[in-house]
């Protein structure tokens, strides 16, 4: 027998694809990656296997392409001594002035990788019926805050809050605001234009925790910050794709005399590259971030990445809500997993530092180890998994049946095959959730009753099960 809320998410499901039956497939993400290019991203995107290509050469040229980060960074290990790797990350991409991140925008035909909410709006838009799904399993709550952490073009956004307004008689009740933790001002620009057009503009002073505010043409509320301690506490959705594997990790190598981190030094051969070293003694990192029955022989932790998970699950338990985190990784099995994209190849990670995309898998493990017990953790899942529980095959079956273009029929297809092909993106990629215990908690039992000897099934999680439709 389905539950109410398995019926609540097919309505959602079935009213947002009648919308969409009726509205035409935005072309706007597909038709940019015409099949010739998805299917070579698919052998050398941001998401291969590192270890299945080789790393595209730097030429001399491109040595002198970020002179100031390696001189930079040069200057530091020269006065200080080699730095851990997680401050090399930390500096190559949110360095303020000459950050990766902060300075350009990466995403896209164009850039050094793509991401699955620039391949089709159907993803971003299954995540919006999740995010609703989860509101109303949550009491349909008054005030719905929708939080995406690391938003890039702002595309993810702006598709689910087409669903917000395409289930109106659902959601139309909440007050919904949109919050966006953003360290890159260049790309905050690209999302404000994305959301909200001209309706928005920065802060007049640099203190104020939001540097920039704007209104969607629905009159959404759209606010950015560096930082997430600074959103509202408040009934919140929080959704991080592709967010926790750009966050700076510290590597660690087993080695006879124990655990020895990591570190990037100036190769003495040459003052103009980097290496890796392994630090002689134990570092404050090496001694407080491995666990003591670690059987791996290098890990990789990302500290940073653990103290955000504290805090979405410290205001998930105390405010209510959810957060969906979506990004490549592993279940605390992974190893040497850091490397670099530039141009849609992979790229030395030494090499012209502040050129390329740094990258490393997330361990899920260690985010549920750090989320606590307050929380509960649902996944990881496979991507693949997640889509077609959450109703992609019944989606694209929609689009295709009302799609008579053939260069369209054809993007759509592929874009499918992209998310959810194994090979590809569909089993690279894991969802993974933390909920209110509430949420997951199995209804109370009726008073004066004997005790049933099974317990009631919980509540099924829209994505993490599948739903009948
Ligand atoms: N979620 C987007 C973009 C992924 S790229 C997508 O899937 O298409 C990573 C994003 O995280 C970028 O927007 C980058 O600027 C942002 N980012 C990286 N490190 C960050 C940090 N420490 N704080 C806030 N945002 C960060």
């Amino acid at each position: 027998m389905q539950s109410w809320f398995q019926v609540c998410v097919c309505v959602c499901v079935c009213v947002l694809f009648r919308y969409a039956w009726k509205s035409e497939h935005n072309p706007r993400k597909t038709s940019t990656f015409p099949t010739t290019l998805t299917s070579c991203l698919c052998l050398t995107g941001r998401w291969s296997s590192a270890q299945s290509a080789s790393f595209c050469c730097s030429s001399a040229e491109d040595r002198k392409a970020q002179p100031s980060m390696l001189k930079h960074l040069s200057s530091k290990i020269r006065s200080t001594g080699p730095v851990s790797v997680s401050e090399y990350m930390k500096e190559v991409l949110t360095n303020p002035v000459t950050g990766y991140y902060v300075r350009k925008n990466m995403l896209g035909a164009d850039g050094d990788f793509i991401t699955s909410p620039e391949i089709s709006q159907v993803f971003g838009e299954l995540l919006g019926v999740w995010i609703v799904s989860e509101w109303m399993g949550a009491g349909r709550p008054e005030q719905l805050q929708l939080v995406e952490l690391g938003p890039g073009r702002g595309s993810l956004a702006a598709d689910i809050l087409r669903v917000f307004s395409q289930l109106q008689s659902v959601v139309g009740g909440a007050s919904v605001s949109v919050h966006l933790v953003e360290v890159s001002p260049a790309l905050s620009r690209l999302q404000a234009e994305t959301l909200t057009g001209k309706r928005n503009m920065e802060a007049s002073s640099e203190d104020d925790p939001v540097y920039r505010h704007g209104e969607t043409a629905a009159r959404v509320s759209v606010s950015w910050y560096r930082l997430l301690e600074d959103v509202p506490a408040a009934f919140s959705i929080f959704v991080a794709h592709e967010f926790f594997d750009a966050l700076p990790i510290h590597k660690f190598q087993r080695t006879e005399k124990g655990w020895r981190e990591v570190l990037v030094d100036i190769e003495p051969a040459d003052p103009d590259r980097l290496r890796f070293v392994v630090a002689p003694t134990p570092t404050l990192a090496s001694s407080t971030l491995v666990q003591a029955d670690e059987r791996r022989d290098h890990v990789e932790v990302c500290a940073e990445g653990g103290v955000i998970v504290q805090q979405l699950a410290r205001r998930i338990e105390e405010e209510g809500g959810a957060a969906l985190i979506a990004d490549y990784g592993h279940d605390g099995t992974g190893t040497d997993t850091l490397r670099g994209f530039k141009g849609h190849q992979l790229h030395d990670v030494l090499s012209t530092p502040g050129s390329a995309d740094l990258t490393a898998d997330v361990d899920f493990s260690f985010l549920r180890r750090m989320a606590g017990g307050g929380v509960a953790c649902l996944g990881p899942v496979t991507q693949s998994m997640f889509l077609k529980n959450m109703g992609i095959d019944v989606r694209m079956q929609v689009l295709l049946r009302n799609c008579s273009d053939p260069s369209t029929r054809k993007q759509l297809i592929s874009s499918y095959d992209m998310l959810t092909n194994p090979s590809k993106m569909g089993e690279r990629f894991h969802f993974f959730s933390l909920l209110h215990p509430s949420r997951l908690g199995v209804p109370k039992k009726p008073q004066g009753l004997k005790l049933e000897k099974k317990s009631p099934a919980p509540l099924p999680v829209a994505g993490f099960t599948e739903l009948g439709f």
